[in-house]
């Protein structure tokens, strides 16, 4: 890779939605090169088991990012990882991208997939029992709480619809929410209230996670009073917002004011050449199929753009 090579793709971030895009540019003959902040596969290999990926049978997350990895590099994608971009100059018909060591890659198209992360409580243990009882996603690890009692978080949309779905599995399910009201739809509230598996604990927030090897007790304070007690649980799923990995773009592209990248159903972005894909748009659903649909649709776009 020369210094002057300007690649037809650049591709930033190499979780599902970015390796997908890398697969099919590079594929269709395009020269691409995905540059990744840290080890590639995104969020995926925070799993160990995904079991919701059509046509694989349960497998872990690693593997199916490193399957990913090797399918991209078959094609031919470059793949760079492990570096942190300092700036970006994505107006004119050349992309631009510095890395914070100085090296600068050139293209004709870009596809944006920085991905996100699920907005930790923050508080003591929650690092310790990440995926050891501590969840982030209903769909994906609900099914190892069968017959179990589990704690969700939150009091929007998603943490009232997670708790009802988590009823398929758990035996009792509990919200906690810091508030005296639900931020969600009331046919959300509704629901969750008329679920008998379902138990609200209003104006309550958890302080502390603890466990021998995996998570077996939280402690919550009630607010008003600010008594703190202790409840034996044998899962915790936290629904306290997303941050979506787009800080850096702002001011340079259009973002909501949850900072997701805004795109049409063609993935375009407010930019000429510039595409998203995966988490870190603004979507309802975040899954690895869901990432690597986003991928698909943005390299293809980019294809278009660049024949015409
Ligand atoms: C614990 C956990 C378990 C999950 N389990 C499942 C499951 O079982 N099934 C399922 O379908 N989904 C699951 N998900 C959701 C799924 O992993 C995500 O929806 C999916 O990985 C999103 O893909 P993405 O490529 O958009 O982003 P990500 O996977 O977030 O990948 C983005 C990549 O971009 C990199 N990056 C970030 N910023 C920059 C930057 N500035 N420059 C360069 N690179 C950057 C990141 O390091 C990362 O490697 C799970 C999520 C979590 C957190």
């Amino acid at each position: 890779m020369s210094a002057e090579e300007v690649f037809d793709v650049i591709v930033v971030g190499g979780g599902p939605a970015g390796l997908t895009a890398g697969i099919y540019s590079s594929r269709a003959r395009l020269s691409t090169l995905i540059l990744n902040e840290g080890a590639i596969g995104g969020q995926m290999v925070l799993t160990d088991e995904i079991a919701n990926y059509p046509g694989v049978e349960k497998t872990n997350g690693y593997l199916l990012a490193s399957t990913m990895k090797k399918q991209a590099k078959e094609f031919g994608c470059k793949i760079k990882a492990n570096l942190k971009i300092k700036a970006y100059d994505l107006k004119g018909e050349i992309k631009r991208v510095t890395l914070e060591d100085g090296r600068e890659f050139r293209s004709r198209s870009m596809i944006l997939s920085p991905g996100g992360r699920p907005r930790p409580l923050q508080i003591p243990g929650e690092e310790q029992f990440k995926g050891s009882g501590i969840s982030y996603c209903a769909t994906c690890d609900g099914e190892f709480f069968t017959g179990k009692e589990v704690i969700v978080v939150g009091g929007g949309n998603s943490a009232l619809e997670e708790a009802v779905a988590l009823t398929t599995y758990a035996e009792k399910v509990t919200i906690v929410h810091q508030f005296d009201h639900f931020q969600a739809f009331q046919h959300a509230v509704d629901q969750a209230k008329m679920n008998p598996k379902i138990d609200v604990v209003m104006e309550s927030e958890l302080r502390s996670f603890s466990g021998n090897g995996v998570l077996q007790e939280v402690s919550l304070e009630y607010l008003p009073t600010r008594k703190i007690s202790s409840k034996s649980i044998d899962g915790v799923f936290i629904f306290a917002g997303y941050i979506p990995n787009t800080a850096d773009l702002k001011g340079i592209i259009d973002l909501n004011k949850r900072n997701e990248i805004l795109v049409d159903q063609d993935m375009k972005t407010s930019l000429p050449g510039v595409f998203a894909a995966g988490d870190c748009i603004q979507k309802k659903y975040r899954q690895v199929t869901t990432a690597v649909s986003d991928g698909t649709i943005a390299s293809l776009s980019a294809a278009e753009y660049l024949r015409s």
